[in-house]
């Protein structure tokens, strides 16, 4: 059985420690803490990430969510102080007009800031509405008394370092979750609650949960999966919005998404499992996503690949999901792992 206390418990410590891609450490240490405190033992990729295996009958699966999130990094301090950032991972500028933000200075100091244009203020600029929002319109205001570009660097800020934006974690009482981050930390947290509850299931399938921490740029699970792997399910968001199927309340299993369509058979397989155990489910196509099964496909590796995940509103923005889209989409995960092939 799912426990929902859990579940939500992890993920609200997942969502509250950064872990910009390029920059997940300390999260990965954390995450081996709570895999711990469950029982198994983690092993590490050389690329980073964390990874569990667990024995069983009947042939071997793996699982895998992402700890990596979208984030910026310091490209240039300027001569009033503020800095101008690159995109890591790819969102929509308006997206992070007005958050909030930590600079992570490579010598482990953490400075607050703020997300703005160049003109973030109605009493001040004639038409700040007709600012194009770009790159080189955004910058990052410190919450420090500097004014200048020395007094930035003595800061111990840098070109090159990591940006994290504040997650704003909403746990309403009603069961809706609102977060940046969801994308994948909802996934990862569907993971731990499955690995903690598969262990007392007797029977079901050789698996190794694989937590990866390069998805958002493209390459998480490009290595790390052995040759004894037959077949690899991503835990990722699922898209709610205009012209999709998927719900907040549901678990989705996606057949296709831009890369390619997902394994027929594995996916039928999602689709049988969910009816048998009566999981509130939809199957969706997802115009403009690729997930870490893709990543692995596109990587050589021969495998069936699969796709599921809560439902997600305004994804890659400011997220929300709803505690049943996780609870339905940690019981599927189990469900598929104790459902042995003949
Ligand atoms: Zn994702």
């Amino acid at each position: 059985m799912i426990d929902p206390i859990y579940l939500k418990r992890v993920l609200a410590e997942l969502l509250a420690t950064p872990s910009v891609t390029g920059h997940t450490e300390v999260i990965v240490a954390r995450l081996t803490e709570m895999v711990q405190e469950l029982g198994p033992k983690c092993t590490f990729p050389r690329k980073g990430g964390v990874q569990v295996f667990l024995p069983g009958r009947g042939p071997m699966v793996l699982v895998t969510g992402h700890l990596d999130t979208l984030g910026a990094m310091v490209k240039e301090i300027h001569s009033d102080g503020t800095l101008s950032f690159v995109k890591v991972g790819s969102y929509m500028f308006p997206s992070i007009e007005g958050e909030n933000c930590t600079v992570l200075t490579r010598k482990g100091r953490t400075i607050s800031g703020t997300i703005f244009t160049t003109e973030p203020s109605v009493h001040i600029f004639d038409e700040p509405d007709k600012l194009e929002r770009k790159l080189k319109n955004f910058r990052i205001y410190l919450d420090e008394p500097t004014n200048d570009a020395e007094t930035s660097k003595a800061l111990g800020i840098q070109v090159g370092d990591f940006v994290a934006f504040d997650p704003r974690s909403q746990f309403l009482a009603n069961g809706f979750i609102k977060s940046r981050h969801l994308d994948d930390k909802a996934g990862s947290a569907c993971m731990l609650a499955a690995l903690k509850a598969v262990q007392e299931i007797p029977r079901h399938r050789p698996v190794v949960f694989y937590w990866t921490i390069y998805e958002e740029v493209g390459h998480g699970a490009a290595a790390g999966i052995g040759e004894v792997v037959e077949e690899i399910l991503s835990v990722d968001i699922g898209l709610v919005g205009t012209g999709q199927t998927s719900s907040e309340m549901a678990v989705t299993i996606c057949a296709k998404d831009s890369f390619s369509p997902y394994d027929y058979q594995l996916t039928n397989a999602l689709v049988r499992i969910a009816e048998n155990q009566e999981i509130p489910h939809r199957l969706d196509v997802f115009p403009h996503y690729g997930s870490d099964a893709s990543v692995a496909l596109s990587a050589g590796h021969d495998l069936r690949a699969g796709l599921i995940g809560p439902g997600v509103f305004a994804t890659h923005f400011y997220e929300r999901t709803h505690q049943e889209g996780l609870q339905h989409t940690a019981e599927l995960l189990l469900a598929y792992l104790v459902d042995i092939p003949a």
